[in-house]
């Protein structure tokens, strides 16, 4: 349906032959139909809590007038909701803001143990509050490599939210990261553990990693519900949600593994899930290194 086709016909002059020039539209249609698919899922997705919130105001002004007892539970409700709204334009802002760079290649020398560290020390105090045991499992060398970092942290702490928020209380996250050679030491080098049925390989599409060599990885272990295999292959698309039909009640956006794909394809990596319904997830990711490791550098 979505092939289309241009024609251009000219007639040769003097020649009694047509020439006769196709061009394949199907790349351009394919391009809109996602631009304005994702425009409608957008407001869609602004306006239910925006719904939600005139709502409520209607229901103060008039029915709930006077009873300040119901007052207290609907300001909270409305609170949720416009936070809700606040990350969902945060999230938008960041995959605006990504495919706008999308064409600078990442140029800066960055420390990739240094990022992981950074990240997951920012999202201790919400590991802490949850009484989950945030596991952190790497050298202290730094892993140079050529990115934006501001983009690679946003990964690690959109996976590392991720594997939090689907956590239950009391359990447990590891964070394993390193060099090929020593993540393929530790128990699942990313995508590499778990048997074929468990796990998906995200990015580069078309399943098999196309591995560089060298490449630093990075693997976030979860304890939490684990993902029904057949929304896999969906992960990473924007605005899907795979606990929506399972009537999770845990709130999210659906944008933040996209962002992660988008992110990762930028810095030429990769992006795998392994999972098991009951025991957990992990989402690993890769990139190049940089050339010139220096054995022993220490990141303080
Ligand atoms: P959300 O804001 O909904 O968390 P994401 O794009 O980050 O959006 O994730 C998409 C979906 O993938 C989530 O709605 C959830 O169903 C599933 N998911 C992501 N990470 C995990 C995880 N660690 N454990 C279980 N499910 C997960």
């Amino acid at each position: 349906p979505d092939e289309t086709w241009r024609a251009n016909v000219s007639l040769l002059q003097g020649t009694g032959h047509t020439l006769v020039m196709l061009e394949d539209l199907t790349p351009v249609r394919r391009a809109a139909r996602a631009r304005s698919d994702f425009l409608a899922n957008a407001s869609h997705e602004l306006r239910t809590p925006l719904t939600a919130l005139s709502g409520f105001i209607e229901t103060m002004r008039g029915p709930a007038k006077d009873d300040k007892a119901s007052w207290d539970r609907f300001l909270d409700i409305m609170a949720g909701e416009s936070e809700r709204m606040s990350r969902l334009i945060a999230d938008l802002l960041s995959l605006s803001r990504i495919e706008f760079s999308e064409h600078i290649a990442p140029s800066e020398r960055e420390d990739f143990t240094r990022i992981v560290r950074d990240a997951a020390e920012a999202l201790q105090p919400i590991a802490d509050d949850r009484s989950i045991t945030l596991d952190i499992r790497g050298d202290a060398a730094a892993l140079p490599v050529i990115a934006h970092r501001d983009e690679v942290v946003q990964v690690v702490e959109n996976l590392l939210t991720n594997a939090l928020k689907y956590s239950s209380a009391g359990g447990r996250v590891t964070v394993s990261y390193g060099d090929a050679a020593s993540m393929a030491d530790a128990r699942g080098m990313a995508g590499q553990a778990w048997p074929e049925s468990d796990r998906m390989t995200l990015l580069p599409a078309g399943g098999r990693p196309g591995v560089p060599d060298p490449s630093v990885w990075l693997r976030i272990e979860d304890q939490g519900p684990g993902i029904e295999r057949e929304h896999l292959p969906r992960l990473g698309e924007r605005f899907y949600r795979a606990d929506q039909s399972r009537g999770g009640k845990i709130t999210g956006t659906g944008l933040g593994l996209a962002i992660v794909k988008h992110i990762m394809a930028h810095h030429r990596g990769g992006l795998s899930v392994e999972t098991r319904m009951g025991e957990g997830s992990a989402f690993g990711i890769w990139m190049p290194a940089a050339p010139g490791r220096t054995a022993g550098t220490k990141a303080v």
